[in-house]
């Protein structure tokens, strides 16, 4: 993953420089930069080297500006600085928590869930965030890159029941319009496929990157298109980021979001209620709320399964039960997502 993000961004170092290309580029890389920024101690790292050689910080500064200055426990610097008690090592805690590796029907492709496959179309993210469950998996072998394309399209060719395709990564938006534009509409071509969804968190932590010629592929698709964000706070859902969203459903894309319930960020019902609230204002559907997969440098930030259940029953109290997320666990090998009965 670390590779890729660095050469993703050298590929695109060109004179065509979209504005997000350029927002990306000028992205806290160093933590000791981040934390003076916010006029926090450097001492909040102490330990992380390791950490941080494995996993750097990576964070854009439209993101670190919705943060608090002088407040180490912001709920959005909580979720990208790296810390000393990543290296804690947890048993149940490991480099591939959800089974991805064993679910690989061609290169990239992961065919877990009946009617809908899921194509890791790049390693490269805009953020690094310190509980993702890929943050050790090996993109370079793994991802279905240009060239892999074709064989992708054999896989599903051969799988007629699929009728959705979903992409993800990393972040499918990391992709320069052109390509996804050219690996869109060859999907398009297989008469079988309906919907097109994108997993993606840009639209939140790089809203630069809802632009024309975004707007435009997904514009003319042929396919319902639906994103899936990925915003964990209400804090991170700002104005710029609202506009990006709004812009999203001009063209026809219908928005549904995705959270993981983190300690320290977002475990507290009235926290995930105004997510919710907030989401809605934006155009957003809660979708599903994710408990932490067990990966590797991430133990921290677990909420048990019976205070998970307690505080979205808190949530089911007080909000409409169409702005409250399903309850989820990934269970390497299960039909769907696990819901967690409340
Ligand atoms: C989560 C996931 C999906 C999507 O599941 P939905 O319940 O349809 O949102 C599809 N494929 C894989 C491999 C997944 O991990
Ligand atoms: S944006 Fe998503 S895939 Fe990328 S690091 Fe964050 S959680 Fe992981």
């Amino acid at each position: 993953m670390i590779t890729l993000t660095t050469q993703a961004i050298q590929n695109h170092d060109d004179a065509r420089g979209a504005a997000w290309r350029h927002a990306l580029r000028m992205a806290f890389r160093d933590p000791h930069e981040l934390l003076e920024y916010l006029g926090l101690p450097a001492d909040l790292i102490a330990g992380a080297e390791q950490p941080i050689r494995e996993f750097p910080l990576l964070v854009p500064r439209g993101y670190a500006a919705r943060m608090q200055r002088g407040d180490p426990h912001d709920p959005l610097l909580r979720q990208v600085l790296p810390l000393g008690i990543e290296n804690a090592k947890v048993p149940g805690f490991v480099a591939d928590p959800v089974g991805d590796l064993t679910s690989l029907a061609g290169p990239g492709l992961l065919h877990k869930y009946q009617g809908r496959a899921l194509l890791i179309a790049t390693g490269a993210c805009a953020i690094h965030c310190r509980y993702c469950f890929r943050r050790h998996f090996p993109y370079a072998e793994a991802s279905a890159s240009r060239g892999h394309w074709a064989e992708v399209l054999e896989t599903l060719r051969a799988h007629p029941e699929i009728d959705e395709i979903i992409l993800s990564g990393g972040d499918p938006l990391m992709l320069d319009d052109d390509k996804l534009g050219e690996l869109v509409s060859a999907l398009e071509h297989l008469p079988q496929l309906r919907r097109l969804r994108v997993h993606t968190r840009l639209p939140i932590v790089l809203p630069e990157r809802v632009d024309d010629a975004l707007l435009a592929w997904i514009g003319r698709s042929r396919l319902q298109v639906i994103c899936v964000i990925h915003a964990n706070h209400a804090n991170e859902l700002d104005h710029s980021v609202a506009h990006a969203l709004t812009r999203l459903r001009d063209v026809g894309v219908t928005l549904l979001n995705q959270s993981v319930l983190l300690r320290g960020v977002n475990d507290h019902a009235e926290i995930l209620s105004e997510l919710s609230l907030r989401l809605f204002e934006c155009g957003v559907m809660p979708y599903y709320l994710h408990l932490l997969d067990p990966v590797a440098g991430a133990a921290h930030f677990e909420i048990e399964e019976q205070d998970a259940t307690h505080i979205v029953r808190a949530v089911r109290a007080r909000l409409p039960g169409y702005l409250v997320p399903r309850l989820v666990r990934e269970e390497a090998g299960q039909p769907s997502k696990t819901d967690i009965p409340l």
